[in-house]
């Protein structure tokens, strides 16, 4: 048991009779950092304030995150201090117990909940979403290990980016040095803490950085690019009776008894000092996490016989029992064997005839989805060709007035080189618009990732911006935060989605104040719900039953693909889109897809 009586205490010969000899009580930090002293560091306050009292010395110690399993395996650890997901992990293993969690202040009030921000510099024009990441330098700015690395892993998997191989992560331990290395090009985007970077920014007015992904959480005052989880808690190992983890508490709770240990307001700007709130609820990190797949730390050092160990050897002993039984089996009966070998000949022929079916199908169905968009293209190409005019008329009249004013002899060269700047800006708005096209048009096999749907909505409104702007339709947006992201090819439901638009567009020709609301919703726990509602003419119950057959169209240059292929798209994603009018006017189109079983809270599963 690590407490144990102070070898540190100096006694004096008057205080020697009433001395109490402290008892040393070790606080295991997981921390990326090696370091020996809590000064100059986030927790120094919080271990000011436990060692203000008499009888216990509290002893921090800064480890790993394997030497801190290792160390709380081996019951050398007293209390822990690490991330949430990181405690959900030993919680499991070894029993601990989370008291307090982390909170940390910014203005008046404490925050408790932790998130990414990932930030990039305006002019990147290339990295608009997080997947654009890709292959990019990115920095990690983790002050005093101030990020959960295996939420960071979980986040960059979700969209994505697996570190280390599709993308080059560097940890930074200052902000500034980040942001200069952000500025020179060294890294690409830079990835801290919520809240952290956040400040620097405000404080330095630093508008040429642009927050990717930006979310509002109502938890956190501030924007950020992930979902928000708890912060770090402190935890107590199985064997600390209540006395100690009460005194404990009780020490780090009351923030107002020692006023002169307050973290200094102006240090504390960039060396955050750590606060302590009451025990948070996990449930959300048991939603994002499917915890299992992290558990990778070796458990065998532990010296008690666990309960883990006992399900072990149980489960060896049924696998001995039964392959006993099946060899005995086996050997009774040579026809059996033959039989055997014969259906799993034809077991395996027949699974390869389905993977065939299924790859052809696929491909036919790649084939149509790009032959659709190629059409859709073109019925958009006016619209298009509007917005692309636009920087190109913008480019003309720049390098017109460059010409006019060299041939002038006007030699105020730093009007030329701003007006050159501002050419070539809108030549990047120009070479955007194309490569959004490029890539809508891109042939190509399905391929799926984790997105955000509410992502994806905003880039096909954006795509049709024009078209809604011609036809004055008022878009609303009613879009539910935080929603878990869907396993999905994104060009494939962009395109049903601008299906769904076009149509509800098409079919409001005539109305007054036409109207498309967009909303998302998380349906059922396992489904994201997608409708696209319009104010139209509605449609026939007739037609209802109707409109999703392959080349139906009551529209004269309509090819009545469109509902038919988004359907077999959403299909193919394992949800369903249907259709049904509004009650007063117009129709409904929803879609649903299914939330990857990663992401649904164990309770979801039952
Ligand atoms: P197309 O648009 O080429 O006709 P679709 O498969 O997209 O092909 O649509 C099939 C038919 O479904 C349309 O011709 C139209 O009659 C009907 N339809 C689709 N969306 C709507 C809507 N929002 N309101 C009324 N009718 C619709």
């Amino acid at each position: 048991m690590a407490v144990e009586e102070s070898r540190s205490e100096k006694k004096t010969d008057s205080q020697t009779f009433f001395q109490t000899k402290k008892l040393d009580v070790t606080i295991g930090i997981l921390s990326r950092t090696p370091r020996q002293s809590i000064k100059s560091t986030s927790w120094q306050y919080s271990f000011e304030r436990l060692n203000s009292q008499s009888r216990y010395n509290f002893i921090p110690i800064f480890l790993s995150a394997k030497e801190l399993n290792n160390a709380v395996a081996s019951d050398e650890l007293d209390f822990v201090i690490c991330d949430a997901i990181y405690y959900l992990m030993l919680e499991k293993q070894y029993g601990l117990l989370r008291l307090l969690t982390r909170s940390e202040q910014h203005s008046e009030t404490f925050i408790t909940s932790e998130g990414l921000s990932v930030y990039t510099w305006d002019k990147n024009s290339d990295i608009i979403r997080l997947k654009d990441l890709k292959d990019k330098n990115i920095g990690i700015v983790d002050i005093n290990s101030s990020i959960s690395w295996l939420f960071l892993e979980k986040f960059l998997s979700n969209h994505g980016l697996i570190s280390k191989i599709n993308i080059n992560i560097t940890p930074i331990n200052e902000i500034e040095q980040s942001l200069i290395l952000l500025q020179s090009g060294t890294f690409d985007a830079i990835i801290s803490k919520s809240g952290l970077l956040d400040k620097h920014i405000a404080a330095e007015k630093m508008e040429n950085l642009r927050l990717i992904n930006p979310r509002r959480g109502w938890q956190a005052p501030f924007l950020h690019s992930s979902v928000l989880i708890p912060e770090w808690p402190l935890s107590k190992a199985w064997y600390i009776d209540n006395k100690l983890a009460s005194k404990v508490v009780s020490l780090l709770l009351n923030r107002h008894n020692t006023a002169s240990n307050e973290p200094n307001e102006e240090n504390s700007y960039f060396l955050p000092q750590y606060s302590w709130d009451i025990a948070q609820n996990y449930n959300a990190i048991n939603e994002l996490f499917s915890l299992s797949e992290h558990i990778e730390i070796n458990t065998s050092s532990r010296a008690e016989g666990s309960s883990k160990k006992m399900q072990y050897w149980i489960s060896f002993i049924a696998i001995c029992f039964l392959v006993g039984i099946l060899i005995m089996y086996l050997r009774s009966s040579r026809d059996l064997n033959n039989r055997l070998t014969t259906s799993k000949e034809s077991l395996e022929q027949e699974i390869k005839e389905r993977q065939h079916a299924q790859e052809q199908a696929l491909t036919h169905q790649a084939e149509l989805a790009h032959v659709a968009r190629l059409s859709t293209m073109g019925e958009m190409a006016s619209g298009l060709a509007h917005e692309l005019n636009q920087p190109l008329s913008a480019i003309h009249t720049y390098v017109q007035g460059c010409i006019r004013r060299i041939n002038m002899g006007n030699t105020d060269l730093d009007a030329i080189v701003n007006a050159l700047q501002l050419t070539a800006q809108q030549a990047d708005r120009a070479g955007g618009i194309i490569r959004r096209l490029r890539s809508f048009v891109r042939k190509g096999e399905s391929h799926k990732t984790y997105s955000e749907i509410n992502q994806i909505i905003s880039e096909v409104t954006g795509f049709l911006e024009t078209q809604l702007k011609n036809k004055q339709v008022n878009l609303i947006l009613d879009l539910e935060e935080d929603l878990p992201p869907v396993l999905a090819d994104i060009i494939q439901i962009e395109q049903v989605l601008i299906n769904l638009l076009k149509n509800g567009i098409e079919s409001m020709s005539g109305i007054e104040k036409p109207s498309i609301i967009v909303s998302t919703r998380r349906s059922n726990h396992k489904y994201i719900e997608l409708c696209v509602i319009d104010s139209g003419h509605g449609i026939s119950e007739d037609k209802l039953k109707r409109i999703f057959n392959p080349f139906f169209t009551t529209k004269n240059s309509g090819m009545g693909m469109g509902l038919s292929i988004s359907s077999s798209i959403i299909e193919a994603h394992d949800g369903k889109l249907y259709a049904e009018n509004n009650t007063e006017q117009g129709a409904r189109f929803c879609l649903t897809l299914p939330i990857s079983e990663e992401h649904l809270g164990s309770n979801n599963n039952e």
